[in-house]
């Protein structure tokens, strides 16, 4: 996250830019010419604040507002080589919220999210336990396709989960599921493995929604014989909505 940004969530949340003691930002004094740069302080407790006020910036915001800010972004560099933005797709009474990583080459052809082989996989796997694809909620982590279906910078994921997070607002959904290890990674702001996260109930946000791992559809279909963990991973994620 740029420190720009990082004061402007500190600064809506009404904290101050925390710095070297006696050298604060606030200071009428203009800083002597040998002035140390603001130190950039990387807590716990200061990405917590960052990640309230990044989602307090589109918080308030309802569905065709959002919708029309995501449209019209330009956070990051993607804008630049997107076709369009790929907002998010389904039933806005949704219990279930099911997130991607990022749009690929189809869905930024056609604007919604898990449209390619990879999203009839999805709708299969949805169907196993019941929910069709109408029923639930599906969005990703970028709302704009990576070129060349690259991974997600950390800097275009901070940018673009904003929009995420009041997307959940207005949803309220009893349950997420995360597919991939990219998306989960990034939710969940860990770099622990998709093996580790699975069969877990993490929390998601300044909400606490609960939050279940699966492998991605685009890797099923590489991978076939681990089918079998994404169909108990599927059967967890109904238990847990079961019991919300
Ligand atoms: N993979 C994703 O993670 N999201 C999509 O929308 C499509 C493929």
């Amino acid at each position: 996250m740029s420190s720009a940004l990082r004061r402007e969530y500190l600064a809506a949340l009404g904290l101050e830019t925390w710095v070297v003691r006696g050298k604060s930002p606030q200071s009428r004094e203009p800083p002597p010419p040998d002035a140390q740069a603001p130190r950039e302080v990387s807590t716990a407790r200061e990405v917590s604040a960052a990640r309230e006020v990044s989602a307090a910036r589109e918080a308030g915001v309802d569905w065709p507002e959002l919708r029309a800010r995501v449209a019209a972004c330009t956070r990051c560099a993607l804008c630049n080589t997107r076709t369009q933005t790929v907002f998010g797709v389904g039933n806005q009474t949704a219990e279930w919220l099911i997130v991607g990583e990022a749009p690929g080459a189809e869905e930024d052809r056609q604007g919604e999210p898990f449209v390619g082989r990879a999203g009839q996989l999805l709708n299969s796997m949805l169907r196993a336990i019941g929910l069709a694809r109408e029923q639930v909620y599906i969005a990703n982590v970028l709302k704009c396709r990576p070129p060349g279906n690259r991974d997600p910078s950390p800097s275009e994921a901070a940018e673009c989960l904003p929009y995420l997070e009041q997307q959940i607002a207005l949803l309220k959904p009893k349950i997420m599921l995360a597919v991939g290890r990219i998306a989960s990674q990034n939710l969940l702001h860990t770099d622990v493995t998709l093996g580790r996260l699975r069969q877990q109930v993490h929390r998601f946000g300044l909400s606490q929604v609960p939050l279940v791992v699966t492998y991605h559809p685009a890797y099923l279909l590489r991978t076939p014989t681990d089918k079998r963990k994404a169909w108990e991973d599927l059967k967890f994620a109904r238990e847990v909505c079961a019991r919300v």
